[in-house]
């Protein structure tokens, strides 16, 4: 029997998400999350998918750190014949945010490689220390199998560097390793491979922009399986309008605030990453609320949906430039996949573009890859579900098999 099955860690500073995959046939035998870890009110929600009879079930109870997390995840699972001890478990895959310039492909952790990814925290301050403890955590449960990072960074290591260059003095952005680095590469490699796949083409035949639209948000633009640019940029802060984020804007705004406002550093940075975007604009993150007030006419609520899709509109259009050709327009994530107004209003005014949707097929709820666009349009526009599990455990596999 070989070891077929992946263990996908997501870890983030007070949650520990998670998925067993048995890549042997790509089944999902197991996904929860852990939140609210250091609190008295933490949470495990776990779910098996296989097997008669698995119900989700769900604990609260205080969990002190990480390792009392995965040690009550490993439970879970044991719970359900899938123990972490298991001669079945190949490896475990981690999802990391930031890769630098020095990973930018997936990679199997010894001490070096995770003393250089700890050495990355204050490019991704918010993320890489989680991602380090989550490491730290599984390798001490089964420090006898393949630990393997993948990093968010790493599809998008191909961007020339007239994409990657911020236009300031290089000599200091070199010593700060300022550049644009972008991120949730692991959705921008499959959806864009599931997108060629959907148009039943080989990736390296078609050029696809990929709008990942989650409560963080980017976009990419994928010249024959490559990344070629992408909207996010040094941190996730830039590009596009997301739930709390601001995405672009001028930098002189900082400026100002701190000397108009007197702000410091920390509460612009607060502001603009948690404080901005569609909640700062109108009060809600959540695009099914500001679909529905945006419906009741709400004045708030209206601008801040206008702001999302101009930008969103700015971005394809920068993209459809920067490709030359595109092929398809792939919707993914939380707000991709659901929110046909906002795919509608997104293509709306591009047919000189050779975009185009149909409102009957736009309207279809589904889970599987679907092309929204009329036969008629030149350029695709799909729904992609993106599976990032999925991507790094294949990934994590592909890697210790090799
Ligand atoms: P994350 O970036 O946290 O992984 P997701 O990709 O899960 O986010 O997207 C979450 C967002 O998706 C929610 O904040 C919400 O705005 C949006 N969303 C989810 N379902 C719908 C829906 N049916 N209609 C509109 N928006 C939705």
């Amino acid at each position: 029997m070989t070891a077929s099955r992946v263990l996908v860690l997501n870890s983030g500073s007070s949650s520990l998400k998670y998925q067993l995959l048995d890549m042997a046939d790509g089944a999902r035998l197991a996904m929860g999350l852990v939140e609210r870890i250091g609190e008295q009110s933490s949470r495990l929600v776990h779910t098996p998918l296989a097997g008669a009879g698995a119900a989700r079930r769900e604990q609260t109870a205080p969990i002190a750190d990480h390792a009392a997390a995965l040690k009550a995840v490993a439970a879970e699972l044991a719970a359900d014949g899938l123990g972490l001890d298991s001669p079945e478990l190949a490896a475990v895959g981690h999802r990391v945010v930031h890769g630098g310039t020095r990973f930018t492909q997936p990679t199997v952790i010894d001490d070096e490689v995770l003393a250089e990814i700890r050495a990355l925290v204050p490019l991704a301050p918010l993320h890489n220390p989680a991602n380090v403890t989550g490491i730290e955590v599984a390798r001490s449960m089964r420090p006898d199998i393949p630990q393997v990072a993948v990093f968010d960074t790493a599809f998008h290591a191909t961007m020339p560097e007239y994409a990657a260059r911020y236009a300031i003095d290089a000599e200091t952005a070199d010593r700060y390793a300022i550049r644009r680095y972008g991120f949730h590469g692991t959705s921008h490699a499959y959806v864009s491979r599931a997108t060629a796949a959907l148009l039943g083409k080989a990736p390296a035949e078609v050029n696809v922009i990929v709008l990942h639209l989650g409560n963080g948000a980017s976009a990419s633009a994928v010249r024959g399986g490559v990344c070629v640019d992408t909207s996010m940029g040094l941190t996730p802060l830039e590009g596009l309008v997301m739930g709390t984020r601001s995405g672009d804007l001028d930098p002189a705004v900082i400026f100002h605030l701190a000397r108009v406002g007197g702000m410091s550093v920390d509460q612009i940075d607060d502001l603009l990453n948690k404080r901005s975007g569609l909640l700062g604009m109108c009060g809600d993150n959540d695009m099914r609320e500001i679909l529905r007030r945006a419906g009741e006419g709400d004045a708030a609520a209206v601008t801040a949906f206008e702001t999302y899709v101009h930008r969103l509109k700015k971005y394809i259009g920068a993209y459809t430039a920067v490709l030359g050709r595109v092929d398809a327009v792939a919707f993914t994530a939380g707000v991709g996949e659901n929110a046909a107004p906002v795919r509608e209003a997104a293509v709306q005014g591009l047919a000189e573009l050779g975009l185009a949707i149909d409102a009957g097929l736009n309207s279809v709820r589904s889970d599987e890859p679907r092309l929204v666009s009329p036969d008629y349009a030149r350029v695709a526009v799909a729904v992609v579900p993106t599976d990032e599990e999925l991507e790094i455990a294949r990934q994590s596999y592909a890697l210790v098999t090799r």
